[in-house]
């Protein structure tokens, strides 16, 4: 009997794009679908239910952040947005329309297989545990004890509520939106600087060399991200 393999869905127009990932996915063990627009690629996420998709923005039917928010009213599929040089700013925007990560072109296929992990990680609901760990760092959510090198650190309510926000998410690109969002409030996502006071303060007590931090890393013109595995 073989285990049931996790099914990609790739919506790409690129060929040669679709050939690198088609082979990549399958000489790792996941099955390969690909649709090259936008309305097969809503077709096919509805009825075959992939357990992730890899999504490029610019599609030739629709506008692919226009798509994710049309998935995002119905599915809860994994999403991993590619993007092209010249449109990073739409990474932002992806991710606050809720893809799980994004890669810009070109990427090599170790980092692309790394955020397909991180990504089915998360769908599968393994950031529910009681106690998280990654690396020296711990965290126990019932007690809100955090601990670095089993040393308790304290923190403040609010470092406690964005360390805690970054954990759930660990390995994914956080914006700063939706961090603002979830600590602070919806009325309060154009506070940029709340954050930053914030997260350098967390970083003095949790990083070894806050001015050069390992696990709290700045994602330059996105956000945050909890590097995995310290
Ligand atoms: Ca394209």
């Amino acid at each position: 009997m073989t285990t049931k393999q996790t099914s990609i869905l790739v919506i790409e127009d690129d060929s040669q794009i679709r050939r690198f990932l088609k082979v990549g996915l399958e000489s790792n063990d996941y099955h390969y679908d690909e649709v090259t627009n936008g309305k097969e690629g809503l077709s096919e996420i509805a009825t075959r239910n992939p357990d992730l998709v890899i999504l490029d923005l610019g599609l030739p039917d629709m506008d692919g952040l226009a798509f994710l928010k049309q998935v995002r009213e119905w599915s809860r599929v994994p999403v991993i947005v590619l993007t092209a040089r010249d449109r990073e700013q739409d990474k932002v925007e992806a991710l606050d329309l809720g893809a799980d990560d994004y890669l810009t072109k070109p990427f090599g296929i170790a980092e692309l297989l790394a955020r397909i992990r991180v990504a089915l990680r998360h769908s599968h609901k393994e950031a529910d545990k009681p106690i998280f760990e990654n690396g020296s760092l711990k965290i126990d959510y019932i007690k809100r004890h955090v601990f670095m090198k089993d040393k308790e650190v304290h923190l403040t309510p609010t470092e406690y509520k964005i360390l805690v926000f970054l954990a759930k998410n660990a390995g994914k690109v956080i914006t700063q939106h939706q961090l603002l969002k979830e600590v602070w409030g919806p009325t309060y996502t154009e506070q940029g600087h709340y954050l930053r006071v914030h997260m350098h303060q967390l970083r003095h007590k949790i990083e070894e060399k806050p001015t050069r931090p390992k696990i709290l890393i700045n994602e330059p013109g996105v956000g945050y991200r909890m590097k995995i595995d310290i």
